[in-house]
C-alpha cells in the first residue's frame, strides 16, 4: 500500500498493554514507518488524561503540587516498567520540576505528556525519537510556521528508517514550546504525513472509524466507510468530533487519504478520508431507501435573530449591510435565511456581543426584531445517492413525525440544517437519523 505515517490517540497509547497493541499494528506492516504518538489518555471511564494532569500541575505551580507530579510519575513508571525500557525517567521529572519553578507556561506542562510517552515508545519500538520541538516549527506569535516545519520534517524524518515523534507541540526558533490547541497530535500527524510524502496517513484511535451521528444520541449509527474532505469538514464544523479541525489541510493539499482505524479492532477497515468523490446523482428513485445521508452532526448554544423592515426586499445592499453588523460585533453567522422584507440569522455568540450587535441592529430602525436563544442547530450531509431536495423534505418530514419545532431550516451546496429548541436536540438528531437511514 506504500508509505504510511501513523498517528496513535491517547486512549491507543494509554498503558503498556495498548503500546503493545500499537507495535503490534506497527510490526504488522512494514510500511508503516512514521509514528506520531499523544500522551496517555484514560484507561477507563474514571481515569485521567495525563494533558489534564500537566494543566492541573501548572495551575498548582507555587502551592501543592507535589500529588499531581507523583501521580503523573508513577503512570509513566508503569508503563515503562511493564514495556521494561530503561529511560531515566527521574532525570525527566527533575527537568519538569525545575520548570515549575522557572517561569514558564502552560503550553510547556501541557507538551511533556506526549515528549514522555514518544520517549518510552521510541525506546520500546527501537526506533528513533525526534523530539516536535526541532522539527515543529511554531512563529512568535504562536502559529505553525508551516514552511520551516515541513522543511525541518523532511530534513529530520527522510533519513531514517522509522521514527516517532510526539504529537501536539513544537517550539519557537528560539526553542520555546508551543502547543496547538486539544486534540493537536492529529495535525502533527498530518504535517508528518505530509511531509514525508506518505500514500496514506492513519490515525488511530478507540472507533471504528467515523460514525454517522454521535453514538451518545443516536442508539448504533452506522460507520461512514468512505467520505470526502469537503463532506468532512462539513460535519465537523456542524458539530461532530472527529479530528482536529486543522488536521485536514495539510494531507488534502496533497491528496493523501485519512484512514481512521481502531486500535482495539485492527482488522476493521475504519474510515477512509479522501479527495472529493464525483458528481452527485440526482436521478434516483425519492422513494429509495438507501441512505439519504452520509451524516448527521449537530450542536446547541445558538441564537436566531429575525429582523423585519417594510420595503427592505427590492432595495440594494440590506442583506450585506445587516452581514456587516454581524461582522462588527465579531459574530459569526452559520446561517441566513431570507424572505420579503425579513431576514434571519443563527449564530452562537457570548451576550456581550450579542448586546453590541442588537444595538446596531436598531440603528437601523427596523420594524421588529425577534430574539429567540436556546436553539441548536442540526445539519445532514446528503450522499448524493438520493437527490438533495429529497433529503430535505424528508428531514422536514422527520421532523414533523417527531413533533419537532424547527425554527429555521436551510438547504444548500448538500447540507440541510435545522435549528430546533435545545430541549428537542436530543430527540430532533434521533428522528432525522430514522428518518435519513
Ligand atoms: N494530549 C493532547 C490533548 O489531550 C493532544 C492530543 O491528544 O492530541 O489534547
Amino acid at each position: 500500500m506504500g508509505l504510511k505515517a501513523v498517528k496513535f490517540g491517547g486512549s491507543s497509547l494509554a498503558s503498556a498493554s495498548q503500546i503493545m497493541k500499537a507495535a503490534a499494528i506497527l510490526a504488522s506492516e512494514p510500511d508503516r514507518r512514521y509514528l506520531v504518538a499523544s500522551a496517555p489518555g484514560k484507561r477507563s471511564g474514571s481515569d485521567a488524561k495525563i494533558t489534564d494532569l500537566l494543566y492541573q500541575l501548572y495551575q498548582q505551580r507555587g502551592g501543592d503540587y507535589g500529588p499531581t507530579l507523583a501521580l503523573i510519575k508513577t503512570r509513566y513508571t508503569e508503563i515503562a516498567d511493564e514495556l521494561g525500557v530503561n529511560v531515566d525517567l527521574n532525570t525527566e521529572f527533575v527537568t519538569i520540576e525545575e520548570h515549575l519553578t522557572a517561569a514558564d507556561d502552560a503550553q510547556y506542562f501541557a507538551s511533556r505528556g506526549e515528549y514522555l510517552n514518544s520517549l518510552l515508545i521510541a525506546a520500546y519500538l527501537g526506533w528513533t525519537f525526534v523530539d516536535a520541538a526541532a522539527v515543529i516549527r511554531f512563529t512568535d506569535s504562536g502559529d505553525l510556521d508551516a514552511d520551516q516545519t515541513d522543511r525541518l520534517l523532511k530534513e529530520a524524518l527522510l533519513t531514517v528508517d522509522r521514527a516517532v515523534v510526539p504529537g501536539f507541540y513544537g517550539a519557537t526558533a528560539q526553542g520555546k514550546i508551543r502547543t496547538f490547541s486539544r486534540g493537536g497530535s492529529d495535525v502533527t500527524g498530518a504535517l508528518v504525513a505530509s511531509a514525508v510524502g506518505a500514500d496514506v496517513y492513519e490515525n488511530w484511535t478507540d472507533v471504528s472509524g467515523i460514525l454517522m451521528a454521535d453514538p451518545r444520541i443516536v442508539d448504533s449509527p452506522g460507520p461512514i466507510a468512505r467520505i470526502s474532505f469537503t463532506d468532512l469538514r462539513k460535519l465537523t464544523y456542524l458539530g461532530a468530533s472527529v479530528l482536529h479541525e486543522d488536521a485536514i489541510n495539510p494531507v488534502r493539499v496533497l491528496g493523501i487519504p485519512i484512514n481512521i482505524r481502531n486500535t482495539n479492532r485492527p482488522l476493521d477497515e475504519g474510515t477512509w478520508i479522501q479527495a472529493d468523490a464525483g458528481t452527485p446523482d440526482s436521478t434516483v428513485d425519492p422513494q429509495s431507501t438507501i441512505p439519504a445521508i452520509i451524516g448527521l452532526a449537530g450542536k446547541t448554544g445558538y441564537t436566531a435573530v429575525t429582523v423585519h423592515k417594510a420595503q427592505w426586499s427590492g432595495s440594494v445592499g440590506v442583506g450585506s449591510g445587516l452581514l456587516r453588523l454581524f461582522d462588527e460585533a465579531q459574530i459569526i453567522v452559520d446561517l441566513v435565511m431570507t424572505s420579503v422584507d425579513t431576514y434571519t440569522f443563527a449564530f452562537r455568540c457570548d451576550p456581550t456581543s450579542l448586546e453590541s450587535l442588537l444595538i446596531r441592529i436598531g440603528t437601523l430602525d427596523p420594524d421588529s426584531v425577534e430574539i429567540r436563544d436556546g436553539l441548536a442547530l442540526i445539519g445532514a450531509v446528503s450522499s448524493r445517492t438520493v437527490a438533495s431536495a429529497v433529503v430535505s423534505a424528508r428531514l422536514a418530514q422527520a421532523m414533523a413525525a417527531a413533533e419537532i419545532e424547527v425554527v429555521v431550516a436551510s438547504s444548500g451546496d448538500d447540507t440541510h440544517i435545522v435549528a430546533v429548541d435545545e430541549s428537542d436536540y436530543k430527540e430532533a438528531l434521533r428522528g432525522a437519523y430514522l428518518g435519513l437511514t
